[in-house]
């Protein structure tokens, strides 16, 4: 049975049931604390928790997972994979224990002719939480022996997310695939030949004071209890396949069936049914599969290749694949255009935007491998000369220093090292390496921490955020405002008062003041409160709703408890809000251009300013700048109106609107929308019409980094001023050249054309006259010891090339007679030496590049016929000569 249709039926089944069906989310987790969403139920989280009320109380779905823990088991197991996708049906409050066992029993032992998987009954094997009776009984009502039944403990058979809050037991549903897979004896013996594919978890407790998967604190039964399930798709189409494990189903296999191929491989030829027992090549084919796999669906969410996060573990595993390729004897350049395309056509039946989108995905991966090729080159001659030194020092590891070095210079990864040095039988010193790496994070954070927050201890925020609450933000609408302050904060903590002249911190119950974020630059202003003034030069978000203003006290005195008034620089927050307003002009356009690939990365919106970063693999033509600008341009004249408002994230997706990749979203998230031309979601400040804008003019592109490039423009009267100073250049441009200001570019090009030529020409006149003396200084050539030698200094200004080409000419001139040239030529204050030898003078045992090394104290190089070398001061020129003269006189 086809992976899609053992999809179609699943989800089917449920429907059935009573089931709404929902859509896989994105592989990105939202959730700051989990990087990829690694389960069904990862969705679900605020309807399980309590924290928001479930439209449904059946659900089913098919969700992409991915799980970098099981990235070493990937090839050696017959069962895990980095991505895979997890059919799971969900109860809220609705059916349990019973009402899972039972629906679950039904799909997998229905005859496939009724829609079911057909698994043989005699052949399935249940675990049980150890005092988990009651799913006991159930089960064996449904037909499963006791002999078949395993309690097992927490740690394979109880549930719960490492923190306060609900949990349960579960039961796992294997199948025995019989023991040409391994021993006798059900799961607890052997979990390859007994392969768990579904996952029942009963979320029945609220628990407490979590300490580990096996310590923690049953609180109490929860009031309605819920059901979770899992069932690793990939592992029941290997079941339902006939396969022995799940890089041999369809929609993985091709992969591994070309990577074979590319290789000349025979895939299988050596190993049997056990997957532990693999030949290694076997494990490395199946790896290539699962990470090609995994890296298209993962660019395929979004996700682009960098140094940290998600971008992270998609570095790794596209450079495992490579790396994989390599080892299986592939060295024919780059192999993922060729195995890429073939993971699209397993995987788009099922998800078409991958098809839709493969160019955008493939100039990700396909860059990323050239950049791993050129890192490879580069790293592992070093990381070979380490494996070397550490040999013949008689030591088995390489040290922390080295690996660390290789990290850090030549973004050679810790884990490639690792697995480098192992093949040549080597470890690293990892814990020195962790150490420096510790070191490394501390000091980027402990600097950050001071740039943003000036204290690096939070705990004074933190008491303030406690006792006050958030800080409210009114700045959307209003520019002054007064309010109480709530604390004035010192480098030490917390004060009452602050006088004249001293930099504080301070915190307002509401402000005006937008605190730096999003890309937005902080607005600044005035705080009075009584006599005291305070300037505010800085205003930051250092815990969520905590909003500080950092300012100096201009006079007087400012007291904490007092009314406060604040005020902020209303022409520097116009001049911001129309930059960030601008950017998302200029995102939407650019993606209107160059495609959703073009998301952006980064940004700053500054008074006047704007750098807008994004991703894409390669430069951005002039062409298409100057279109984008035109664009945006044409959007101002349009006058739209500017409006925001607040919605649901799920609402906010619906109607288009931009979210970016790795930014956390609430439930609630503002809108901000120009018109119908752009819509994204931004807590920033923006203009009320486009019209505001005035002008934009973008500035410059360039690359920044791997996959990231960056657009500067100026907005409004900044854009106008570098405009017309712009203007002014060109008129005087035209006004020098005599030509119109169009013509300008033309008439620049033109003449720097004519000034190469005139440089060439200059060049070859030049060493004419050098050469024009060749045959005068051969014929003055002396005899010694029956070799004409001749040594002179070049004319001044002669370049080195000159030099050359005078030493050889001379010698040309010499006929066959054995020859030695000597040529030396200042420059500046250093001097320098060309010898040239013919054949005959060789035989005499006359080497050029003795000579000048002889003449040079052991420097220079070249060959037997041609050397030279320099560095000497420049009045050493004649001395170098007559040393050329000794030496051939000696020989
Ligand atoms: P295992 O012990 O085999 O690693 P697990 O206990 O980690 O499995 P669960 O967390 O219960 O698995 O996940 C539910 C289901 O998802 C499993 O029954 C299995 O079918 C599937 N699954 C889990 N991890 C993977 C993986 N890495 N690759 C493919 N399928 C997986
Ligand atoms: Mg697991």
């Amino acid at each position: 049975m086809k992976t899609a249709e053992i999809k179609r039926r699943f989800v089917a089944h449920f429907e059935a049931n009573g089931h709404t069906v929902v859509p896989s989310v994105p592989l990105p987790a939202d959730d700051p604390n989990l990087l990829f969403v690694n389960a069904g139920m990862v969705q679900f989280v605020p309807y399980f928790v309590g924290q928001a009320t479930p439209p449904f109380r059946r659900a089913v779905s098919v969700q992409k997972c991915l799980r970098t823990p099981d990235i070493d088991e990937v090839g050696k197991t017959s069962r895990h994979g980095t991505f895979f996708q997890m059919n799971g049906n969900f109860s809220f409050g609705d059916y349990f224990k019973e009402g899972a066992i039972d629906l679950a029993w039904k799909l997998v032992t229905n005859p496939v002719k009724k829609g079911g998987f057909g698994l043989e009954p005699e052949r399935i094997w249940v675990t049980v939480y150890l005092d988990d009776d009651e799913s006991i009984e159930l089960w064996k009502k449904t037909g499963v022996p006791a002999e078949r039944i395993v309690r097992r403990g927490k740690k394979d058979n109880f549930w719960h997310m490492g923190i306060p809050g609900p949990a349960g037991p579960c039961s796992e549903i294997y199948y025995d695939r019989g023991p040409e897979y391994g021993p006798d004896g059900g799961p607890e013996v052997d979990e390859d030949r007994y392969l768990e594919f579904w996952n029942l978890v009963f979320m029945q407790y609220e628990i407490a004071d979590v300490k580990s998967k096996e310590d923690f604190r049953i609180v109490r039964d929860l009031p309605a209890k819920n059901i979770d399930t899992g069932m690793g798709l990939e592992r029941i189409a290997a079941l339902l396949q006939g396969v022995d494990n799940m890089y041999e189903i369809d929609e993985v296999r091709p992969i591994l069936a070309k990577a074979a191929e590319l290789t000349g491989k025979t895939y299988g030829a050596k190993s049997g049914h056990v997957a532990a027992e693999s030949h290694p090549d076997d494990v490395r084919l199946r790896v290539i599969a699962d990470h090609v796999r995994t890296s298209l669906m993962i660019i395929g969410d979004g996700v682009t290749p960098s140094n940290e996060g998600r971008g992270y573990v998609l570095r790794r595993i596209l450079r495992r694949a490579v790396r994989a390729m390599r080892l299986l004897g592939w060295q024919s350049g780059p192999a993922l255009p060729h195995l890429l395309p073939v993971a699209r056509d397993c995987m788009a039946p099922s998800y078409p935007e991958l098809a839709e989108d493969f160019d955008r995905i493939s100039s990700y991966a396909y860059a990323e491998e050239e950049a791993f090729l050129s890192t490879l080159r580069a790293g592992t001659t070093i990381l070979d000369t380490a494996i070397a030194e550490t040999k013949k020092a008689r030591r088995k590891r390489i040290s922390g220093e080295k690996a660390f070095q290789l990290h850090d210079t030549y973004g050679f990864p810790i884990d490639l090292t690792l697995e480098i040095a192992a093949e040549a039988g080597l470890g690293v010193d990892q814990e020195g390496f962790r150490k420096l790496m510790a070191e490394q994070r501390r000091r980027a954070k402990a600097d950050a921490a001071a740039r943003k927050s000036g204290h690096a201890d939070l705990s004074a925020y933190r008491a303030v955020l406690d006792a006050g609450g958030p800080v409210e933000f009114t700045g959307y609408t209003e520019t002054a405002r007064e309010s109480k302050i709530r604390s004035l904060i010192g480098p030490l903590g917390t004060v009452p008062a602050a006088g004249e002249g001293e930099e504080i911190e301070l915190v307002l119950d509401a402000t005006p003041f937008y605190a730096e974020g999003g890309g937005q630059q902080p607005d600044t202003g005035i705080i009075t409160a009584g006599d005291g003034q305070v300037e505010v030069h800085d205003v930051q978000q250092v815990l969520p709703g905590l909003i500080v203003h950092r300012g100096r006290v201009l006079r007087g005195e400012i007291r904490a408890g007092q009314v406060g008034f604040g005020e902020i620089d209303v022409n520097r927050r116009r001049a911001i809000s129309r930059a960030h307003t601008a950017t998302h002009l200029v995102h939407q356009t650019m993606r209107n251009f160059l495609g959703e690939a073009a998301t952006q990365a980064g940004s700053l919106n500054a008074p006047g300013r704007l750098r807008f970063d994004f991703n894409t693999p390669s430069a951005v033509p002039q062409s298409v700048l100057v279109d984008v600008e035109q664009k945006v341009n044409e959007v101002l004249a349009e006058d739209l109106e500017v409006r925001d408002f607040i919605t649901s994230l799920a609402e906010a997706r619906k109607i288009g609107a931009i979210a970016l990749f790795g930014e956390k979203y609430g439930d609630r998230v503002r809108v901000v929308e120009v018109g119908d031309y752009a819509r994204e979601l931004c807590g920033g400040t923006h203009v009320h019409r486009s019209g505001q804008l005035g002008l934009v003019k973008i500035l410059h592109e360039a690359s920044i980094g791997s996959g990231i490039r960056r657009i500067e423009g100026l907005v409004g009267l900044d854009a106008v001023s570098y405009a017309a100073k712009e203007h002014i250049l060109v008129s005087r441009l035209a006004e020098l050249y005599r030509v119109k200001p169009e013509e300008v570019g033309d008439r620049v090009e033109q003449m720097i054309q004519q000034l190469r030529e005139a440089e060439k020409e200059l060049e070859r006149l030049r060493a004419q006259l050098v050469l024009a003396n060749a045959g005068a200084l051969a014929d003055a050539a002396q005899d010694v010891n029956g070799v004409a030698v001749v040594a002179v200094e070049a004319p001044e200004g002669a370049s080195s090339n000159d030099v050359r080409t005078l030493a050889q000419e001379i010698r040309g001139r010499l006929g066959t007679r054995p020859a030695v040239v000597a040529v030396a030529s200042r420059s500046g204050t250093k001097a320098a030496l060309v010898v040239a030898v013919n054949p005959p003078a060789k035989s005499r045992g006359l080497r050029a590049v003795d000579l000048v090394k002889g003449a040079l104290a052991g420097r220079g190089g070249g060959s037997e016929d041609l050397a030279q070398g320099g560095g000497v001061p420049a009045d050493q020129a004649p001395a170098l000569l007559a040393t050329v003269e000794k030496l051939v006189a000696a020989v």
